[in-house]
């Protein structure tokens, strides 16, 4: 099955929040009373919203309830707010790319992350092929599949056993807990991903993968595979918000250059092709999966998780969405907003 199947459902910009006032950049968040309320609000917002179809391409990924929502807001200094479903746990799925990223910045540094995945948005869908020979061989962006599986192939490692003890212990002390891999959706998807294999065939004819491409694969959907719920997503996205230190285990993940790195690559291309109309309306770096799992970092303030299943025709969560944009609006987390100074 195709994911050609999903393009046309909601329609770009349909966030239903321009009617909410932007609130002033201010450097700080809100105290938490005014979090939870905000939360609330932007809850049931996009409650009312049923667009989107649930993922099937890799099957098990239909059995999903499309009425989960859930979505949490972690501070930079280790407070938690949550509303709805958020221990419900699913795949992480795509969101994982961001985090290897950051993990592979770490390992090779600035330059060498740049060079070989690169940093600009592709305009195509996330498992685009057409991409790679339009770009001579380059996978473009580490948020789309073909970078995503040339980064985990870049972990170092001496062999695909130990790039993904890296990837999982690396991604755990993001979320501040062991992640478990769920069995199901790794098989389901084994079963069905002959177009990541594909895709890493042809970046290993090109010399952008030098491991076992299929070895790469493999890893790479195993560590789709991981379960998280939202509070998990958020405290993920606070790491990052938080210069890589966790502020709930309070461990540094990565370097402060590796986080910022990191959070200007998601938000060139977090959304895939859409990432234009999530910077416009929410202005933050951002990261979707097709489980429903979306990320967002509001840089030195928060990390925001939310899961709800149902996705837009480019991948990504319309509820998470509009709560996002809700949150951004109302908590001033727009990095684009500013006050005149005088
Ligand atoms: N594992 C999924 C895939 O490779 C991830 C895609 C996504 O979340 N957008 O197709």
């Amino acid at each position: 099955m195709r994911w050609e199947r999903y393009r046309d459902g909601m329609h770009p910009g349909d966030y239903d929040v321009a009617d909410i006032a932007q609130a002033s950049e201010t450097g700080r968040v809100p105290a938490d009373a005014r979090i939870d309320d905000l939360l609330d609000s932007a809850y049931r917002r996009a409650l009312t919203h049923r667009e989107g179809t649930v993922a099937d391409y890799i099957p098990i990924l239909g059995r999903a309830d499309p009425e989960a929502f859930g979505v949490s807001v972690v501070d930079v200094d280790g407070g938690i707010h949550s509303v709805g479903d958020t221990a419900t746990r699913f795949s992480i799925q795509s969101i994982s790319k961001a985090f290897v990223y950051a993990l592979l910045c770490e390992a090779v540094g600035h330059t060498d992350a740049y060079r070989i995945v690169g940093v600009n948005n592709t305009g195509a869908p996330f498992n685009s092929v057409v991409a790679i020979e339009l770009n001579g061989g380059h996978p473009g962006n580490p948020m789309v599949n073909a970078g995503a599986i040339a980064t985990t192939a870049l972990i170092p490692g001496g062999s695909a056993a130990e790039k993904w003890d890296a990837v999982h212990a690396g991604l755990s002390r993001f979320a501040g807990r062991a992640l478990d891999v769920d069995d199901e959706v790794y098989r389901s998807e084994s079963e069905t991903n002959q177009r990541n294999r594909a895709i890493a065939t042809l970046l290993q004819s090109y010399d952008r993968i030098r491991c076992d491409p299929l070895e790469a694969v493999d890893v790479y959907t195993r560590q789709c595979s991981l379960l998280v719920d939202a509070r998990d997503l958020a405290v993920m996205g606070a790491t990052l918000a938080d210069g890589g230190v966790n502020p709930v285990t309070g461990e540094r993940v990565v370097s402060a250059e590796v986080a910022r790195d990191t959070l200007a690559v998601m938000a060139a291309s977090g959304l895939y092709e859409r990432s234009g109309e999530w910077l416009f309306e929410i202005g933050m770096p951002g990261k979707s999966g097709v489980a429903g799992g979306l990320v967002t970092i509001a840089p030195g303030k928060v990390g925001i998780g939310a899961y709800a299943p149902p996705l837009d025709s480019a991948g990504n969560s319309v509820r998470g969405q509009i709560a996002t944009a809700y949150l951004s609006r109302a908590l001033g987390l727009n990095i684009f907003a500013s006050a005149s100074h005088a």
